[in-house]
């Protein structure tokens, strides 16, 4: 092992050890999130390793006036480390700042720009991530979907597998592959998943995926 890798590891250690998650405040938390309920317990203990690990690496910073809780801030941790779950918090590598407004917010943008900006629900947003930029959520969107969940709907899930999208480049639905899995495999079967949600929306018919994902490629990707 590298002498900077032994350092790393020494310092995730120390901070799992001394700046871990408060367990009264995590149980607090899991309680409130159903989509949480199925983790087994291992499984949701790494969960607050990671959650963990995220807070000490990224900064929430509250928007509008907005007061910031711990609740609040283990509430984003802990559905932010679910899309890592299996695969690690350098994911989450090349961005620091997950801001938080108290409600939806305006914007003068829409969909993909060539910065790679992605936007969601054009003019007022729930929420918005930048490609190496930060990650914007609506504090109230985030609590309806904790309280009044809706299947395949959770705006800091949606936002986070952006940011894994992003992770080679702007959001196109194409994300870095696991070794051998093949690009051309993976392009083939997206776009005829994409293509046939796309033709139930024209027709109306109903789809078991939410009609905003037919819109790109990128946002089909994370529903
Ligand atoms: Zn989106």
């Amino acid at each position: 092992m590298s002498i900077i890798k032994w350092v790393q590891r020494q310092r995730v250690r120390y901070t799992l050890k001394h700046h871990a998650i408060p367990f009264n405040s995590w149980k607090a938390v899991l309680r409130k999130a159903e989509l949480l309920y199925n983790l087994s317990s291992v499984e949701k203990a790494h969960l607050r390793e990671l959650a963990t690990l995220f807070l000490r690496r990224k900064t929430i910073t509250a928007a509008q006036g907005l007061k910031l809780t711990d609740e609040m801030v283990i509430i984003i941790a802990a559905l932010a480390a679910l899309p890592i779950l299996k695969l690690g918090l350098h994911y989450y590598n090349g961005w620091v700042e997950v801001i938080l407004y108290p409600d939806a917010f305006r914007v003068n943008h829409n969909n993909v720009d060539p910065n790679g900006l992605i936007s969601d629900e054009v003019g007022i947003l729930s929420g918005e991530a930048w490609l190496r930029g930060p990650l914007i959520l609506s504090w109230r969107d985030v609590k309806n979907d904790l309280y009044s969940p809706s299947p395949g709907h959770n705006v800091v899930i949606h936002e986070f597998a952006h940011k894994l999208d992003m992770l080679n480049g702007s959001a196109n639905g194409m994300p870095p592959l696991h070794r051998r899995m093949e690009i051309k495999q993976w392009a083939q079967a997206l776009s005829s998943a994409y293509e046939i949600l796309q033709r139930q929306v024209f027709h109306h018919s109903h789809t078991r995926i939410n009609a905003y994902a037919a819109t790109t490629p990128a946002e089909f990707f994370q529903w």
